[in-house]
């Protein structure tokens, strides 16, 4: 039994042996994951690197990288996380994280099995968190379903998507969900309308803190050819304002109000800074992108000096759209900055 397991690392005991916390939880995570490992033989990968599934192609080990087969499988998990106090975090495609070097102490968990259903009936398209956003956009063009062409290129899942309202051009997806089901913070399923999810620009409040399970989305009558050749625009204007040559995470900061975060950098001299293997895109500089082995550290260091030079000429503090995954709490203080009177 788990609780058997983990009574051999529990903190009383370490205290007794004069062990800190900070050896304490290493061991509990360990002692944790190898449990899953044996519950859940086929889906389990232990201390997997997540470089290789985020879009920045950098950043260390999770304890665990789990795939649920069944959402059944799924709520087991996060329950045995809760109760043990194990973190986790939803890995989508990773198109919106930077991975700290030392990975994350927790479990990482993968939707693309159990969350995976994509269907349309009467007007509403249903589409399962861990569906790739162009398979779906590709769903609507083959059934011909219009609204939701500008997703075009945009890389990662639906539930990522959701939990940053990605839009581009025209909307943004929350502008047409109407039900998202999730599993709320003690782990029931819940159905949240658009308004109880509280979108805005890349976020969405009223989602925060829950696992996305899937969503419905309000889709209309459209014309495949149409709806094919306005994807081929849209990656094409993509393509000419992106460096999608080098791996990134798509925008690092928001826009902030009245401005944009590109035209701030780059009036501030940034483009083509570099720290190690990071680099403030001469494309778009809005952009920082791996262009040579970077480690997540150069990358975050760029973060930080781009914030602070844009600090300094304009009094803006730019709020970041990545997210940071692993790092330590000093690390995601200095990034709030100013945001929270730091
Ligand atoms: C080249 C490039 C271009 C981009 N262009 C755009 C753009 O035009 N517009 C735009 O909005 N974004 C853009 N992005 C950013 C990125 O594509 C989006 O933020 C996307 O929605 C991230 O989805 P993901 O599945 O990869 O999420 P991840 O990066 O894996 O995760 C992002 C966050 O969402 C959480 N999360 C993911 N799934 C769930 C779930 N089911 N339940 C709960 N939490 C979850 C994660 O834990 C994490 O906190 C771009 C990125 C790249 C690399």
């Amino acid at each position: 039994m788990l609780d058997d397991i983990l009574v051999e690392v529990s903190p009383k005991m370490y205290d007794n042996m004069g062990l800190s916390e900070d050896d304490v939880e290493p061991l509990k995570i360990q002692k944790f994951t190898e449990f899953l490992e044996r519950e859940f033989p086929d889906n389990c990968q232990r201390n997997q690197p997540l470089g290789p599934f985020t879009s920045y192609r950098v950043g260390g080990p999770a304890a665990a990288l789990m795939t649920p087969h069944t959402q059944e499988e799924l709520e087991r998990l996060v329950r045995l996380c809760r109760d043990k106090e194990i973190p986790w975090f939803v890995l989508g495609e990773g198109a919106n994280i930077l991975v700290h070097d030392h990975g994350y102490a927790g479990i990482a968990i993968s939707l693309k099995q159990c969350c995976s259903r994509l269907f349309h009936q009467d007007g509403l398209l249903y589409a399962g968190a861990g569906v790739a956003v162009r398979d779906l956009v590709r769903y609507c063009e083959v059934h011909g379903l219009a609204g939701l062409d500008y997703m075009s290129g945009i890389p990662g899942t639906v539930g990522g998507a959701l939990v940053m309202n990605a839009g581009a051009f025209v909307g943004e997806i929350g502008d047409r969900v109407v039900r998202i089901e999730a599993l709320n913070e003690s782990g029931q399923r819940v159905q949240l309308s658009r308004e109880e999810a509280r979108f805005g620009y890349r976020r969405a409040d009223g989602l925060v803190g829950k696992l996305l399970l899937g969503c419905w989305i309000v889709v209309d009558p459209g014309d495949p050819a149409e709806l094919s050749r306005a994807r081929e625009a849209y990656l094409k204007r993509r393509a000419e304002k992106q460096p999608l040559e080098y791996p990134s995470c798509g925008s690092v900061f928001k826009r902030p109000p009245g401005d944009y975060a590109g035209r701030l950098i780059e009036a501030v001299g940034a483009k083509g800074l570099t720290v190690g293997g990071a680099k403030v895109s001469e494309k778009h500089a809005n952009f920082i992108v791996n262009f040579n082995n970077a480690s997540a550290r150069d990358i975050y260091e760029l973060i930080c000096r781009v914030q602070e030079m844009v600090y300094r000429q304009f009094k803006v503090w730019l709020e970041l759209e990545v997210r940071l995954i692993g790092f330590p709490p000093e690390d995601v203080q200095r990034v709030k900055g100013v945001q929270d009177g730091a």
